[in-house]
């Protein structure tokens, strides 16, 4: 399996490069899967593999890996002005010109932009701006950020305290003031006999109850994703966000859409918030953004945080934060381009067209005696593995479930990722039907076997 030569890519990949988010005992066996290339949905590696990514990379990489405009335009910015930043009044005609249009396809009818290198710094910068409101309004104490359990914002101090996964503890993480709520996960959380309607109010009070124990005049902001996606593809129980916003505007909490992974038609809307139609004050964007093709992030500001934030800076002047890639005219170029793509070329038409396929791959997946759940929205989506499904008793942890169900994929020539006992599904919006049965296919008999062996 592994190629153990001194000079293999698997060694040489070992010997200088340091594995993040890895099982490090999958790797150790098998060996790093060193890619070249990549053609419309699927990749290959340097032994001329093929294996068709059905996580389009890391979720962004949604017009494919050879889009050819996309490629185009970075390189025509390339040639035309290779990099410059946004500080000092100064910024790049394209990154006016992309925050004209994020605007515009923003739920707001006025607003603001600003850029990162990627969605935790983009979750960063707003816990900064939610801290530098407080200060300037004189609600120094307003420093406290909501999330929930499972939730997904980053890595960075900040958005990893945002984070709801036991994995930060071994970074001494959260930071204090960063508080969790129970995850909205229905199926698993929802207790015996409690209607979804119920869960629902349950989740909504014990925002009200968090709130009232901590003192409203202590938080600074809610933030979560539309559909938690690296939690394990959890879409909200009905009428969550109704409920949550109407207990976060009566205490006058700013809710901020962490849409990193919806944004950009992956639920089959621009956004996760039309999809479930709540209005955020403010959107955090990546990923689909630049449809993976450069490192970018944004913050898109609501008018009324628009507003104060510009209010706070012009008090002192200045708004002191950036990082020196900020609003690169390459990054701006490509998001300009990946938006017309994702919009204009029919690939958000393709995500609703595919979804009852999808749908029906999932259930189709679900009618395995050890798939306990298949859930998703759009194009996203996860079935979650069971030792017993009428208990929803999991495997146990040491069968490394989920890790041997994607090493077999991967066998069999299908990258899909391991998420606790889940594996995830959100291929590319440029997947075609046959394309999608091969994923469903190769995975069911990944499944298949095994189950058979843990069985
Ligand atoms: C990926 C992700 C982030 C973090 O983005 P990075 O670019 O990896 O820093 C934040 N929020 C959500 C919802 C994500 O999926």
């Amino acid at each position: 399996m592994r190629d153990d030569s001194p000079n293999s890519w698997e060694a040489r990949a070992d010997a200088h490069s340091f594995y993040g988010f890895t099982d490090l005992p999958s790797v150790n066996e098998r060996g790093a899967v060193v890619l070249t290339h990549g053609q419309g949905p699927y990749v290959f590696d340097v032994h001329g593999r093929q294996y068709l990514d059905a996580n389009s990379g890391l979720w962004n990489m949604v017009a494919g890996f050879d889009h050819p405009g996309l490629a185009e335009a970075a390189k025509a910015q390339y040639d035309r002005f290779p990099g410059y930043h946004a500080f000092f009044g100064r910024m790049s005609d394209q990154t006016v010109m992309l925050s004209e249009k994020l605007i515009e396809v923003s739920p707001y009818e006025r607003g603001k932009v600003f850029y990162t290198n990627s969605g935790s710094e983009a979750n960063d910068t707003m816990v900064k701006m939610l801290w530098f409101l407080g200060g300037a309004e004189g609600h120094a104490k307003k420093r406290k950020i909501i999330t929930r359990k499972n939730g997904y914002h980053g890595v960075t101090a900040v958005s990893a305290s945002m984070t709801g996964k036991p994995y930060n503890e071994v970074f001494g993480l959260p930071l204090e003031g960063f508080l969790h709520l129970t995850c909205p996960h229905y199926w698993r959380e929802g207790r015996e006999g409690e209607s979804e309607a119920d869960f629902t109010k349950r989740l909504a009070k014990e925002l009200e109850d968090m709130i009232s124990r901590e003192g409203a005049e202590t938080i600074a902001g809610f933030f979560a994703e539309p559909v938690l996606g690296a939690g394990g593809v959890i879409p909200p129980p009905e009428g969550y966000f109704q409920a949550v916003q109407a207990v976060l505007r009566k205490h006058g909490i700013p809710l901020i859409s962490d849409e990193v992974i919806c944004g950009f038609g992956r639920t089959g809307a621009v956004w996760g918030a039309e999809t479930y139609d709540f209005m955020p004050d403010a959107i955090i964007s990546s990923k689909n953004l630049t449809a993976g093709y450069f490192p970018m992030g944004a913050v898109i500001l609501g008018p009324e945080l628009t507003d104060r934030l510009q209010a706070a800076s012009d008090a002192i002047e200045e708004f002191p934060h950036g990082f020196t890639a900020s609003g690169h005219p390459v990054g701006c170029a490509v998001a300009l381009k990946a938006i017309d793509v994702i919009l204009n070329e029919g690939l958000m038409e393709n995500v609703r067209a595919l979804t009852p396929k999808f749908e029906a791959g999932l259930s189709w997946l679900l009618e395995n005696p050890n798939i306990g759940e298949a859930r998703g929205k759009g194009l996203m989506g996860a079935v979650e593995a069971v030792r017993d499904k009428a208990t929803k008793t999991p495997f146990e942890g040491h069968l490394s479930v989920s890790e041997r169900i994607a090493n077999t994929c991967t066998d069999h020539g299908l990258i899909c990722r391991p998420l606790g006992q889940a594996v995830v599904l959100c291929p590319a919006f440029i997947m075609t039907e046959p394309q999608m049965d091969e994923m469903f296919t190769k995975l069911d008999a990944a499944l298949r076997s095994v189950f058979k062996d843990v069985a």
